[in-house]
């Protein structure tokens, strides 16, 4: 992709700019931040951070498109999308490669990731039969009733660092594809991605200023939240950060849906297969580091045969392959900053001195040739109770935790407990257990010997108490829903010279 020369620290580093209106956007004096290579630990770009003025002007661009935007045929809209579902098809590669070199996952964690967000392209390909609404016909005498659905306007969306393509397109696809113009602001750790998706809109068809990436810190979101041109906030990101965008945006006036973090259990039950539940806790415990807000971060064990699932999962741990993402043979990366390691080792140090059994061990890894880069190894955790600050915090990290319980009513009331209800999976053969975990989990996603149970496009995504803030899960048809209002409209064509019977009672249907 392209970026911007330009002298910083005294040497020339590139700059990732914003796009707005189609082009490359930059403002003199701006602040920036560092963007690294989590692999090696270099900065390597540098981004800039919007002030107030540069999203008051990315909302204008974006308010006067959604004018002609909102015009636009279903059939257009259509248009574009399929072609950008090519373009995106074609570039998997290159946006793949952006990914890993600025988040560190491996290129084919990145590939998947880019594949997942192509899926809400597919759906918003339809949007023809999306958006379709109702007709009753004849509801009081000569009076028929339909509605339909109207885009919002200008919406936004604010994006995490640990998937910088996929949580894009989880939003503005179905947003555009709805008639909204829509600006993006992604994780400053890792934009070029985005700028990668809005120049491949832009190659599809899409006219400028329908999506505009904004560069930025907490100062842009801020003025994204206030600004009175904005109609509804879309978020995905920590509980912290989710629950102040809903306040504050709802107290604007706005329609939000901020998606948060995650404790996700999987609970393995004595009649599951030991080496199908091991393999699947140490991929989804340990792929993408942990970074991932459907990794699975405690193992419930149950019953005594527990100990057999733990020595498969502490031998299979250990013998992933981790380092840089750009390497074949690599399975795991590195995290995403310095600070990270250092608060994720802190919270496996805080698990040992609180009683904690290190199985397996990932403080202090380093990678043979990339020793400034972010590297925590696998770590797994035996004898962690509910009290523990590494149970009770998000590590967003490769830790799994892992505790035990009698039963699967055990279980279920441990995951209860827990503030967050994002995801959650069950191991097991009996159809029974797994029925009562279904039902009785407080929790927006489950999988039944799925570890990562994500829906796909055509349902939505979302997890429950503090893991979403809002009412309408993202992307599917609650993402439709959430970009668009609806209309009823009743109506009558009175005949000619036929005699009208106003009332002023209430209207009721004859
Ligand atoms: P984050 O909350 O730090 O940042 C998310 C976005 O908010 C970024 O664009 C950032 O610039 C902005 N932001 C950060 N602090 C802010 C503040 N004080 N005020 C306003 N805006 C602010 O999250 P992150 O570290 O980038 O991503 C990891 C988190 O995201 C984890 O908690 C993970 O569970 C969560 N996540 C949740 C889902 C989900 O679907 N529920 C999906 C992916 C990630």
């Amino acid at each position: 992709m392209r970026a911007r020369e330009g002298p910083f620290l005294g040497v020339d580093m590139k700059t990732i700019a914003h796009w707005i209106g189609g082009r490359e956007i930059t403002e003199p004096e701006a602040r920036t931040g560092p963007v690294s290579n989590p692999a090696t630990g270099e900065q390597t770009a540098q981004v800039l951070l919007a002030s107030d003025a540069l999203v008051d002007r990315a909302v204008r661009v974006a308010a006067q498109a959604a004018i002609s935007w909102a015009e636009s045929s279903l059939s257009q809209r259509s248009r574009v999308l399929f072609a950008l579902r090519e373009l995106v098809n074609a570039h998997l590669d290159d946006l793949a490669g952006v990914i890993c070199d600025e988040h560190g996952k491996v290129l084919s964690d990145a590939r998947g990731e880019v594949q997942r967000g192509l899926e809400v392209i597919e759906y918003a390909c339809g949007v023809p039969t999306l958006v379709k609404g109702d007709y009753s016909d004849q509801v009081s005498t000569d009076v028929d009733l339909f509605s339909y659905r109207q885009p919002l306007g200008v919406v936004a969306g604010i994006t995490p660092f640990n998937f910088p393509a996929m949580v894009p397109m989880w939003m503005f696809p179905l947003a555009i594809a709805t008639g909204n113009t829509f600006i993006l602001k992604p994780s400053e750790r890792d934009p070029s991605a985005a700028i990668l998706l809005a120049r491949l809109a832009q190659e599809a068809g899409l006219p400028d200023g329908v999506l505009n990436v904004v560069q930025g810190d907490a100062t842009a979101v801020e003025a994204l939240l206030d600004h009175p041109g904005v109609a509804a906030i879309s978020f995905v990101g920590s509980t912290a950060v989710a629950r102040h965008i809903h306040q504050r945006a709802t107290a604007a006036g706005k329609r939000v849906q901020a998606l948060g973090g995650a404790k996700n259990h999987a609970v393995v039950l004595p009649d599951a297969d030991p080496v199908l539940a091991a393999s699947h806790l140490v991929a989804s415990a340990f792929g993408s580091a942990g970074e991932r807000c459907m990794a699975v971060s405690v193992a419930v064990l149950v019953g005594s045969d527990g100990d057999a699932v733990l020595d498969q999962v502490g031998e299979q741990a250990r013998a992933v392959r981790v380092g840089p993402g750009r390497a074949p043979d690599s399975e795991m990366g590195p995290v995403i900053t310095s600070g990270a390691r250092q608060r994720i080792e802190d919270l496996i140090t805080s698990g040992v001195e609180q009683g904690a059994h290190a199985l397996v061990d990932g403080r202090g890894l380093v990678v043979p040739g990339y020793e400034g880069g972010f590297f925590v190894g696998p770590t797994v955790l035996d004898r962690v109770t509910a009290a523990m600050d590494v149970y009770r915090q998000e590590v967003f990290g490769p830790v799994l935790a892992v505790v035990r319980a009698r039963d699967v009513d055990e279980a279920i009331a441990l995951i209860n407990a827990s503030p967050y209800g994002n995801g959650t999976a069950l191991f097991t053969s009996s159809g029974e257990a797994a029925r009562r975990f279904h039902r009785g989990v407080r929790v927006g996603m489950i999988g039944i010997n799925v570890p990562i149970p994500v829906p796909l496009a055509y349902y939505s995504f979302g997890g429950w108490k503090d893991s979403l803030f809002g009412d309408r899960h993202i992307y599917g048809p609650e993402g439709v829903s959430f970009y668009t209002r609806a209309k009823a409209v009743t109506v009558r064509w009175p005949v000619r010279d036929e005699a009208s019977e106003a009332s002023l009672a209430f209207p009721t249907a004859r």
